[in-house]
């Protein structure tokens, strides 16, 4: 049996909210996907992947796609730094860019907080649903759902 988990992010990977804040969008998320959901809090930031649904990674500069051992090397790089930085050339164009906006599909992210519902009863929050996570988080917010 396979589980799905849908992950809700604060956009900017470094940007982390207060306690009351994070239980009162995680309460919201609960009631709008129809499951649990948990707030969670990572030591620093990590790779919030979509798992085996990530087919294919693009450079938001040219548009390229990324290979993807290439693309391990450099979050590997980041990684051994402590994510003390994201951003990094891409081999496609030299394109200086954040690791956290190349084009994945499905989605992906980087984040040291997030809100994991598991398996919602939907795919995803509308537009509308997430503007409304967001307001309570305080942070604007993006979604990564994985198949596990
Ligand atoms: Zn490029």
């Amino acid at each position: 049996m396979s589980d799905d988990v849908l992950s809700v992010i604060p956009t900017d990977p470094y940007w982390s909210p207060g306690p009351g804040a994070a239980e009162r969008a995680a309460a919201a998320a609960a009631v709008l996907a129809g499951a649990e959901a948990e707030a969670v809090r990572h030591d620093g930031v990590a790779f919030i992947d979509c798992g085996a649904d990530l087919e294919r990674i693009g450079c938001p500069r040219c548009a390229a796609p990324i290979d993807f051992d290439r693309w391990s090397d450099l979050v590997g790089a980041r990684f051994e730094e402590g994510f003390a930085t994201l951003d990094a050339a891409v081999p496609c164009c030299g394109a200086e860019v954040s690791l956290n906006d190349l084009d994945y599909h499905w989605p992906c992210g980087f984040a040291c907080f997030e809100i994991e519902i598991l398996n919602p009863e939907r795919p995803w929050f509308t537009v509308g649903e997430a503007v409304r996570i967001g307001a309570l988080l305080g942070h604007p917010v993006r979604q990564v759902r994985a198949h596990i």
